[in-house]
């Protein structure tokens, strides 16, 4: 029995892992489930998989969930909360699902103790990729990526030996705004930047898939989880979502991974590596999707993704201050403060402004990232 827990457990990615959890009641149970503010969702969790931990945003909802299932489970909160959670409960594996650079230091904890960790928190990798990485190999720590490109390109490194890889392909949506003109980016509206064509998500991710930061972020991820140069990893426009990524290896031969676009399937691949238990999701029924099609991303359309390209030059702490500043402009534009359009300015302007540290120690992060994102605030 595996003992799984699960950072963000209400969100979109936490939902569909315990979703996989329940389908294997003898493999899996949950450790620790966490979440900021849905403590309705929380305490249905608690109901039906019965975790010994949680944790809550702060001593309010904790007092609030205490009233509702009394002292079925201990309650934790905060970020104390979290890390502590991670770092003396009993568990096999951290599913990092929380949304944006919260997620770090839970995670970290999780290293520290050579757990395996199910990585979908691809903010973790950006903003300190390179400390994450170090300590990863020095705790024996083993990342096996949920984001469904880089389970994909993992899936098709299997067997094979890394140094013959000629490129990495990095399959992305185009998201809602693949074919419109780039002039719309001054008025569309939150709805129709969330309008995903194919992924139910959180609203941050899915207002990075329609800014194509999203695929930068990724761009950055395989970087540290593969250790590709920049310039092996090659992003492609995959408007159905069925190859998930793909790898060229020096003979000119490409390996893809397909499926539909459901996260069960790489969440389940990760908790179960190597093995690849039997389930019953749906598969995929190719004459039903008759053509896949391919086309090359637009950089000046989507200057997010371009961005992402010079800041992985550039290195030290700019994917933190790309982070930072991506996460306050997106939240400005989910509240209708900013404009869709803004949303690369506002991360060129901070780039500008905050000055870049090499190799930069956990205490450089964390005041890198909180110095990027009062000056974001400030903006407008
Ligand atoms: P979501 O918004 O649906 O859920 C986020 C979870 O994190 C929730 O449980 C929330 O309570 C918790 N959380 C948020 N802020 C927190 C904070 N400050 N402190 C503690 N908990 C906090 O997001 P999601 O779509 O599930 O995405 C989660 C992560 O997975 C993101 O990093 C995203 O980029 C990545 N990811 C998601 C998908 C997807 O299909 N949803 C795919 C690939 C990668
Ligand atoms: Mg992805």
């Amino acid at each position: 029995m595996k003992k799984v827990l699960i950072l963000g457990s209400s969100g979109s990615i936490g939902v569909n892992a315990l979703n996989v959890i329940k389908n294997f009641p003898d493999r899996f149970e949950a450790a620790a489930l966490t979440v900021n503010s849905r403590i309705d969702i929380l305490e249905k969790q608690v109901e039906e998989f019965n975790p010994p931990l949680v944790v809550v945003k702060d001593d309010e909802a904790a007092k609030k969930l205490r009233k509702k299932i009394g002292n079925k489970c201990e309650v934790l909160s905060g970020i104390n909360g979290l890390i502590k959670a991670a770092a003396e409960c009993e568990y096999d594996i951290l599913l990092g699902a929380m949304v944006g650079f919260a997620g770090l230091a839970p995670t970290l904890e999780a290293v520290k103790r050579g757990k395996r960790i199910a990585l979908a928190n691809k903010e973790t990798l950006v903003v300190a990729g390179e400390l994450f990485t170090k300590m990863a190999d020095e705790y024996n720590a083993e990342v096996i990526p949920v984001d469904s490109e880089h389970s994909a390109i993992f899936q098709c490194l299997v067997g094979e030996n890394k140094l013959e890889v000629e490129k990495i392909i990095l399959t992305a949506s185009g998201g809602p705004f693949l074919n419109k003109s780039k002039e719309i980016f001054k008025t569309v509206t939150v709805e129709e930047a969330l309008n995903h064509p194919n992924w139910k998500m959180g609203s941050k991710i899915t207002i990075d898939s329609a800014s194509m930061m999203n695929k930068g972020l990724e761009v950055i991820e395989a970087y540290w989880l593969f250790g590709m140069p920049p310039e092996k990893i090659e992003v492609v426009i995959h408007p159905q979502s069925i190859i998930h990524s793909m790898v060229q290896y020096n003979d000119g031969s490409i390996k893809a991974q397909l499926g539909l676009p459901d996260m069960k399937l790489p969440i389940q691949y990760a908790l179960t590596y190597p093995e690849r238990l039997k389930n019953n999701f749906e598969r995929i029924n190719m004459p039903a999707i008759g053509s896949l099609s391919f086309l090359q991303p637009d950089m000046e359309k989507f200057k997010c993704l371009k961005i992402a390209y010079d800041v992985l030059d550039a290195g030290g702490t700019a994917p933190c201050v790309l982070n930072a500043a991506n996460e306050i402009a997106v939240e400005k534009f989910l509240t209708g403060k900013i404009k869709f359009s803004q949303i690369p300015e506002f991360i060129t302007e901070a780039l500008n402004k905050i000055e870049n540290h090499t190799a930069p120690s956990l205490d450089v992060i964390y005041e890198c990232d909180n110095r990027t994102r009062e000056f974001v605030k400030q903006l407008s």
